[in-house]
């Protein structure tokens, strides 16, 4: 039987998940909860890792390596970047990268690792998967390069900058670091946002105000992504 590993960064992201599933059991291991739950018959491990990118990197390491899961789908709230992206609007991300890696003085680009690539790729059927039931319920989704970083992004300099360097249309805080531990595993995965803030001056305002809704929002899609991929 399948099992999915559903990560989140904050606890607002994975309450919505929490009461539509049955729990089983709870694990504490290196100091986060993992809440094991059947859904339709089928194992999710669902979690929120703390945020930032080794918090997540933590968590999805242990979603592999503990639990054995087949694939990870994050699911969470996003600043805009595009200005066609509104709160509440939703972002499947095709390609992840993190914006504030820099070796440029190297000669490397903005971005890059040795050994590594600026991008990394998601996996292409389950972000058709989240389109077509996106489409589905007539949800305004975007699909486009996500950046993250370990900075709230609020400043409107800032996110042109993340734009011009990277093409990216959101940024978030743990995307890309999740991506390169399921790359490093092999496992399919994808990553769901809902916007919360439009990462200029009054991010941090809009933030609070929209993170329940936005966190909610994302939720529905996985789930409805979730009843897709257990059909199967
Ligand atoms: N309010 C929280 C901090 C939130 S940090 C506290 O006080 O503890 C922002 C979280 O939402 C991160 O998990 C990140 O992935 C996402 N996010 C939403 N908007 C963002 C933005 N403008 N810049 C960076 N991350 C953002």
């Amino acid at each position: 039987m399948q099992k999915i590993a559903i990560l989140g960064a904050m606890k607002e992201e994975i309450e919505p998940m929490l009461h539509k599933a049955h729990l089983i059991d709870t694990h504490q291991i290196a100091g986060n909860s993992y809440y094991e739950v059947n859904y339709k018959n089928t194992c999710l491990i669902i979690a929120y890792s703390k945020i930032g990118k080794v918090n997540a990197a933590l968590s999805a390491c242990v979603m592999f390596l503990h639990f054995k899961c087949d694939m990870l789908i994050f699911s969470g709230v996003a600043g805009a970047i595009s200005s066609d992206l509104n709160i509440g609007d939703i972002v499947i991300a095709d390609k992840l990268c993190q914006h504030d890696v820099d070796i440029t003085a190297f000669s490397h680009p903005y971005g890059f690792i040795p050994e590594g690539e600026i991008f990394y790729h998601t996996d292409l059927e389950l972000n058709q998967i989240a389109q077509k039931v996106a489409e589905q319920k007539g949800m305004c989704y975007k699909v486009g390069v996500v950046a993250t970083g370990d900075q709230f992004v609020a400043s409107l300099e800032k996110k042109q900058w993340i734009e011009q360097e990277f093409q990216a249309i959101a940024l978030e805080m743990e995307g890309a670091s999740v991506a390169a531990v399921c790359r490093a595993f092999c496992k399919p995965f994808c990553v769901l946002r809902a916007i919360s803030d439009a990462a200029d001056m009054d991010a941090g305002f809009d933030f609070d105000e929209f993170l329940k809704q936005s966190a909610s929002k994302s939720a529905e899609l996985l789930f409805l992504m979730l009843d897709e991929i257990i059909k199967d």
